[in-house]
């Protein structure tokens, strides 16, 4: 999963009541088959599986040679099991990024990585912007949810100041959603620049000195088929985020403190009001950009129905990791610094595979087709499944969902599961009808302030219209435990390999549970729909048929 403000084991046996009654036709999953698909992938050989490295070459080949032999369909580029990316990677240069303030109370200096962090402009390589600054609160716009913080502004080649996050009392997805597109939003109104400002909240959860951790991490995009890199926002030219003896230093001379404004940003519904700040910034940033390349990989099983084969369910787990962790002073020289990734996310192809498999032998083959996809770049911003979203093996509108696996946690014998992004569309009553039989329930989000709906490659088929979930274990029957335990443990770190007590028969649950729900998916009469009315059906797929909810 995307590394975002936060993420974080019991072993028992599953109970014989848990088992679901299996049909002549039904498939058995093997926990020895789910777990030897993760002993290759998070072997320390694979280096983490970082995005253009050669470990994750080699995880693609086994994918492909892995769909090769179940007999599925080639669905990359030329007729091959591998659609290649290119990617812009772009670091800091060794020159330092500064912000300068200009004011009523003088001229203040920061430095990148200090009290300020800056983001890089690949397009700028010497990026060196001055201009004057405008609060305009959370930065947000929608009508339909009331927002509009733009209001009476005038932010034509300024830079805007923007706290992070959203009201309190929006509901989290939706808020999520606009949160990543402040950007947009800014650039929309003339505006050259964004800075990001902590709210209380914001800052609890992600802490200064953890963000600095991460300063001088390489950004990525892809680069399109024309050789032009992604950008959302190509207007918004410099970007930074501010600790607060920078921020205090950009609201010198204004008609309210950041620290009042933070008060009734931490009110349920608070939304400071945006003024024009008395102070100006001039932003230096050198970045040096270079090009690698990382392959998706996708494979096709023909739908069995001449009338809905046409259609396709994409069930996708990203394949890349996060590689080697940098050494550090004082590090003992035989460190683990492999980032292996074993259930981040070696379980989820795993799952993908075993699914695969099921599909390809079963006897009464899926109505629709399938697509299996292993996305690459998702731990850089879920840029594999973006690329492939907008440049997919069959035209998106015959995509009609998608079912993301990412990180399941194999600690327990999970008795639910959560389907994050259900309650936008009949997907939800889809998972919650497929795994009955297996004594499984579907438990609402236990933790909405996480918003993984948007932190995973399903959101990028959301974003292009098709209703989409992101399916993990649940809180119960020890859940809660593990997920906590593991957020704030092994997650992006070296611990998560082959070491940790996995639950391979929780293993083979979750991919007979996966198998359920995307054959179910695949074989309905109706295809998921969104809800009607939905904010996110609306956005992304005014013209689709809605259910009623
Ligand atoms: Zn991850």
């Amino acid at each position: 999963m995307k590394r975002l403000p936060l993420l974080a084991a019991a072993l028992l046996t599953v109970p014989a009541t848990l088992t679901a009654q299996t049909g002549p036709t039904d498939p058995v999953f093997s926990p020895a088959a789910v777990r030897a698909h993760v002993e290759f992938l998070a072997d320390d050989l694979l280096e983490g599986r970082d995005t253009g490295s050669e470990g994750h070459e080699i995880a693609a080949r086994y994918v492909a040679s892995q769909f090769d032999g179940l007999g599925l369909k080639p669905a990359g580029d030329n007729g091959g099991w591998l659609q290649r990316i290119t990617f812009q990677k772009t670091e800091p240069a060794s020159t330092p990024a500064t912000l300068t303030v200009t004011g009523p109370a003088g001229t203040k200096n920061f430095t990148h990585g200090g009290d300020v962090l800056m983001g890089l402009n690949a397009a700028e390589p010497h990026l060196d912007v001055t201009a004057p600054l405008v609060f305009v609160g959370f930065g947000l716009e929608n009508a339909r949810l009331g927002l509009n913080d733009y209001a009476g502004l005038d932010v034509k080649g300024k830079i805007v100041v923007t706290l992070r996050g959203y009201p309190k009392g929006l509901p989290s997805e939706e808020g999520a959603h606009l949160s990543a597109t402040k950007g947009k939003i800014a650039e929309s109104h003339g505006a050259i620049g964004m800075i990001s400002l902590g709210t209380i909240q914001s800052m609890k959860a992600r802490p200064w000195a953890r963000m600095v951790q991460f300063a001088n991490d390489p950004d990525f995009t892809w680069v399109s088929p024309e050789g032009v890199p992604f950008d959302a926002a190509p207007g918004l030219r410099a970007s930074a985020s501010l600790n607060d003896p920078a921020a205090e230093a950009i609201f010198a001379g204004a008609p309210g403190s950041i620290a009042a404004i933070r008060k009734v940003a931490d009110r349920t519904g608070g939304k400071p009001k945006g003024f024009a700040l008395r102070t100006s910034v001039q932003i230096k940033a050198d970045s040096v950009s270079q090009r690698v390349t990382s392959p998706n990989v996708v494979a096709i099983l023909p739908g069995s129905d001449p009338k809905l084969k046409d259609e396709y369910v994409v069930l996708s787990a990203h394949l890349d990791h996060i590689g080697i962790s940098p050494a550090k002073p004082g590090d003992a020289p035989d460190k683990d610094r492999i980032n292996n990734g074993a259930l981040d996310n070696g379980a989820g192809i795993a799952t993908m595979l075993e699914v695969a498999r099921a599909m390809a032998q079963a006897p009464d083959k899926p109505r629709r087709s399938i697509i299996f996809l292993a996305s690459t770049g998702e731990e850089k911003g879920l840029l594999g499944a973006d690329y492939f979203a907008r440049h997919p093996s069959v035209p998106v509108k015959q995509i009609v969902g998608n079912v993301d696996l990412d990180m399941p946690l194999l600690f327990y014998p999970f008795t639910d599961v959560i389907a994050f992004g259900a309650d936008h569309s009949t997907l939800g009553p889809i998972v919650a009808k497929a795994v009955a039989p297996m004594g499984l329930k579907l438990s609402p989000d236990p933790m909405p302030q996480e918003t993984i709906f948007v932190r995973s490659d399903h959101y990028m088929f959301v974003k292009q219209g098709v209703p989409a979930v992101f399916l993990a274990t649940g809180y119960a029957n020890g859940g809660e435990k593990a997920w906590g335990e593991f957020l704030g443990g092994n997650y992006h770190h070296p611990g998560d390999d082959m070491k940790q007590k996995i639950d391979w028969e929780a293993g083979a649950r979750f991919a007979e549970a996966n198998y359920r729900i995307t054959r179910a998916m695949a074989d309905g009469d109706t295809p998921p729909l969104w809800f009607d009315k939905d904010f996110f059906g609306d956005l992304f797929a005014p013209d689709a048929t809605k259910a009623a909810k």
